[in-house]
């Protein structure tokens, strides 16, 4: 093993944290030199060309209900029309951290600018969504009584005019992991836990059981700890930073015992490696930012790891689609393409726009339905122009929302993980 297990004492985890964490602060805010080299990389700039729906026009507003110029209600409709992907603060040469910003003005308009009924349904919709058992009921309840589309009566609920997304198929059967650990194999490396997540746990087995084969092959050790529950990127993003910090704390227990903690789901991870600053200024600040450092995308492990020869070399044209939380989140660009590349008879085929925003963004295409469907109209025309029969996705919501996508316009291309892909050729699939 690469280290001695990390085990956190649980008298450092208070149960309740009286903080209020990622307050905007003016010196974040400043940073903005309203220079616009963001605005390209802007779906919603992009889709309405109004200056209040670009991250300029957004930190504006921010900063002007900030200084109690305006009301946080006048800044709502445009901090909600924001998709969260996190393509400004690639683009930024000033280093403006958007996510803290958006993330804290989320935070701002729910306590301020949001009525106690909106704030009721929000939070429920969320737990639901990040509630593995929960999510499965409702979807069964849903596919019994005919129920294709997400109702109207919950996006009117969700303040959304209209309802745009399909619900999913549910896998035949909750998966279980037969065993807690999977040995490596050969010698192992490192002790690795793997997150299940919750829409991934309940709908892309496939995928946790590619990224166990993988793993193993790589010389991981692979644990998969009990209790782990939600990561509390939904709550984070949507502007619950105290339901997350309970969400994290849950984490730090389930995974103090493992060298690494691997995630295959770009939301999920981008949101772990940033628990320092969920904890900012709180006494539990250090461990998180411990645990943080001790999180990794899969693709990374896979990346550094010295694999052996695919078995199969199926032909395949393949183009590859940048999760925002994970090429605007994490920096992972290339490995999940260097990986993919290694397959004998893949052809990697680069779309346009392949590190703009779906549109999915969480539950973003429930609240924002038509902004969300202009996004997914640019990226399956993007697939489209590639001639690719497979998209390789690696965050769930995306996943979803792009094979919707493909499903209406008619076009016959399969959206598969990128690891599913490598464990079919590996023919690793436990
Ligand atoms: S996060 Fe995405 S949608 Fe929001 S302002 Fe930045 S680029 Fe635009
Ligand atoms: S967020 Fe960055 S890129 Fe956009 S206007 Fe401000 S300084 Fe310029």
């Amino acid at each position: 093993m690469s280290s001695g297990h990390i085990v956190i004492p649980r008298t450092a985890l208070p149960a309740h944290s009286v903080y209020y964490p990622r307050m905007l602060n003016k010196q974040d805010l400043q940073k903005c030199i309203h220079c616009g080299l963001c605005l390209q990389a802007c779906p919603t700039y992009i889709a309405t060309g109004q200056e209040a729906e670009s991250p300029r026009g957004r930190i504006y507003l921010m900063r002007q209900a900030y200084e109690g110029r305006i009301e946080w209600a006048q800044a709502r409709p445009h901090i909600d029309a924001c998709m969260g992907c996190l393509g400004c603060q690639t683009a930024c040469p000033s280093g403006v951290p958007y996510a803290k910003l958006i993330e804290a003005a989320r935070a701002e308009i729910e306590t301020h600018a949001r009525s106690p009924i909106s704030r009721f349904v929000r939070r429920h919709a969320i737990k639901n969504f990040t509630t593995p058992h929960r999510l499965r009921l409702l979807l069964r309840i849903a596919r019994a009584t005919g129920m294709r589309r997400a109702p109207r009566w919950m996006a009117k609920l969700l303040g959304a005019a209209e309802s745009a997304v399909q619900l999913p198929a549910l896998p035949p059967k909750t998966w279980r992991p037969t065993q807690n650990t999977f040995p490596a194999q050969g010698t192992p490396k490192a002790r690795v836990g793997l997150l299940l997540g919750c829409a991934m746990q309940a709908l892309f087995d496939r995928v946790h059981r590619a990224t166990i084969g993988m793993l193993t092959l790589a010389g991981y050790e692979v644990h998969i700890p009990r209790n782990q529950g939600c990561c509390g990127a939904l709550w984070v993003h949507n502007g619950y930073p105290r339901e997350a910090q309970g969400n994290a704390r849950r984490l730090f227990q389930a995974f103090r015992e493992v060298d690494y903690i691997v995630v295959n789901a770009a939301g999920c991870g981008s949101t772990m490696k940033e628990y320092g600053m969920l904890f900012q200024g709180t006494p539990e600040q250090a461990v998180a930012e411990a645990f943080a450092q001790r999180v990794r995308d899969v693709h990374e492990l896979l990346y550094e790891a010295d694999l052996p020869a695919p078995k199969r070399a199926d032909s395949l044209c393949v183009t590859y689609h940048d999760a925002c939380h994970l090429v605007h989140g994490q920096g992972i660009r290339q490995q999940p393409r260097a990986l993919l590349q290694r397959l004998p008879n893949l052809k990697l085929v680069e779309m346009d726009g392949s590190d703009m925003c779906c549109g999915s963004a969480g539950i973003y295409n429930l609240l924002q339905p038509k902004l969300a469907r202009d996004a997914l109209q640019r990226k399956i025309q993007n697939i489209r122009n590639t001639g690719a029969t497979l998209v390789a996705s690696a965050n769930p919501g995306c996943t979803l929302w792009i094979r919707q996508g493909l499903q209406e316009a008619n076009l016959p291309v399969e959206v598969l993980h990128p690891v599913e892909i490598l464990a079919k050729a590996y023919e690793v699939m436990p």
